[in-house]
Parts: C-alpha cells; structure tokens; sequence
C-alpha cells in the first residue's frame, strides 16, 4: 500500500520514523479514523476538526489546513484503490535528541497517514446485522478521555479484558457507576421508546458517529432523544443498546454480561436509526 509521512506518499516499507519519536516514547500524539466507500467520506470535515482540537489540545504545531487535509486523504484514497477504506491519520509531537517529559518547543510535528481496507458499508437489515456481546467493566482509563489521543493503553486494556472472554466490547461506568462509553465506541439506550446516551464531558470521546446519529434523530425522525447520564441499572434494563463509532456505525447489542437485551435481538429502533445512518451520512 502506499502511506503519508512528512509531506511525501511512498510504499508502506519505505515509512521509516525515529524511536526517538515522541509518538513512540510516550504515546504524545493525536489520530483519527475515518472511513471511506468509493472515495466519499462519512464525516470528513467534523474529523479533521477533532482532530485539529486535540492537537490544540496538547500544544502540537501542525500547520496542515482542514483543506491540505482533504487533499492529502484524497490523493491517498485514489493511490490505494478507492474501495472501502479506512484512513488513520496520526500526527506525533515529533522526534527529539533526548527523552524528556517537557514539550519541547523547537520540532516538528511527525504526520502520518494510511489506509486499510474495511468491510463493506453497514446495513440496516435486521437479519444480516453483526451482533455484539459486550462486558461492563469501572472505567480506569484516565480523566481526558475527550481528547484523542495515541497514548490508548487505558482502551487496549479494557478491549482485551473483552476480547479474552470471546466478548466484542467492554462498556464502561465511571466510579458513580454511570455509563461513560465503550473501550472504541459510544454507547446508547433505548428504554420506552427514547433513545439515550450520555452527555459528553472529559470521560467521552466526542464520537463522530454519536453525533451525525443523534442530529439525524432530531433532524429527520420524530424519534425522543435524551443526552443525560445513564446507570448502570439502565443499560441492565435497556430495551435496546447500540454501540457506534466510524466502522460499526449503529451497532446492536444483544448480550451486557452474559444477559441478553431484551429478546436477544437487535432492536427496531436500531433499524430505523442505522437506516437514518445510512440515508444522511454523506451529507456534510
Ligand atoms: N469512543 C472511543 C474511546 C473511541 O476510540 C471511538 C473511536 O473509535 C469512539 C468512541 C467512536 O468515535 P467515532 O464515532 O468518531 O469513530
């Protein structure tokens, strides 16, 4: 495949980058995924705005334009087939001569971009649609969980717990034991009819997907919408619970804990909202 580092594409074994990378000593850097289907992207412009936020963020000087952006994800698009894609973009604080925890002031910020082929686009069909079986764990990650940051050990730790148990996800509550989000994804409820999620704060990634999908349901369904905290009991309780993020879009959970959700079955309301997703996702 052909990659993006530091102003040149190139084919993916000709990327070198310096273990004396920042990236690569403490994880000090921003990314993003966005998918991409026949070279349309599903949310580019409010990505490359997380993106230029979490930079912000942690004081990383990176001079690319959300329009040097664009170009850049098109060129690498059309270089890798324009299939289905998705693009990770990284941008690191840089490579320094010495380790040291201070930002220092005088480098430059390392840019990195590839692509890697995805599954088709989701559909809203209840029989073909994934399943997921989710675990709840104490969210232990740390308290900036809204900025996007490489440095993901919190998340990784929380997906394998998941993933060695043969389970998908790992739903997390923080010490109150209210719903925070997934270890890569937000999480909804359905429960009489009303969707709901909790409202973003420093223990959530403000997820692209979470929301294009709820201005969508206010936009285009008579569908109830809530954004307020949500308890552990609720999600025990929920008539439906979906996952979203850039590759799953809306995703039905069918199992929290070993329990199944409601029938055991993905939900109606996810049909009517992974179909809003799948109308209104191209439009900016
Ligand atoms: N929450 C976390 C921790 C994530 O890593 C992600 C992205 O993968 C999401 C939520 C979903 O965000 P998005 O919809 O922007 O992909």
């Amino acid at each position: 495949s052909v990659v993006y580092l530091n102003g040149q594409f190139m084919p993916a074994e000709d990327a070198k980058i310096s273990p004396m990378d920042r990236g690569f000593l403490f994880g000090d850097g921003i990314y993003e995924v966005i998918p991409s289907y026949a070279g349309l992207c599903v949310g580019f412009a409010a990505h490359i705005q997380r993106l230029q936020q979490g930079l912000a963020a942690l004081e990383i000087r990176c001079t690319l334009t959300a329009q040097d952006w664009k170009e850049l994800v098109q060129q690498l698009i059309q270089q890798n087939g324009a299939g289905n894609l998705g693009i990770y973009l990284h941008v690191s604080r840089g490579t320094d001569s010495k380790r040291a925890h201070a930002y220092p002031q005088d480098i430059s910020a390392t840019i990195f971009a590839y692509c890697f082929d995805i599954a088709a686009e989701p559909e809203a069909d209840i029989d073909k649609a994934p399943r997921y079986k989710v675990m709840t764990s104490t969210d232990l990650r740390w308290q900036r969980c809204h900025i996007k940051s490489t440095a993901l050990l919190g998340n990784v730790m929380h997906h394998q717990q998941a993933a060695a148990l043969g389970l998908n996800e790992c739903i997390l509550f923080d010490q109150q034991g209210f719903l925070t989000e997934g270890s890569s994804t937000n999480v909804f409820i359905v429960k009489n009819d009303v969707v709901i999620t909790p409202p973003l704060s420093s223990q959530i990634l403000p997820g692209i997907t979470r929301q294009l999908l709820l201005n969508m349901l206010r936009q285009h369904s008579t569908i109830q919408v809530e954004e307020r905290p949500v308890s552990k009991n609720e999600v025990l309780c929920a008539d439906e619970v979906w996952l979203t993020s850039s590759s799953k879009e809306v995703a039905a959970v069918i199992e929290v804990d070993g329990k199944a959700v409601a029938n055991g079955e993905p939900g109606t309301l996810w049909l009517q909202a992974q179909q809003l997703f799948s109308l209104y996702k191209y439009e900016e």
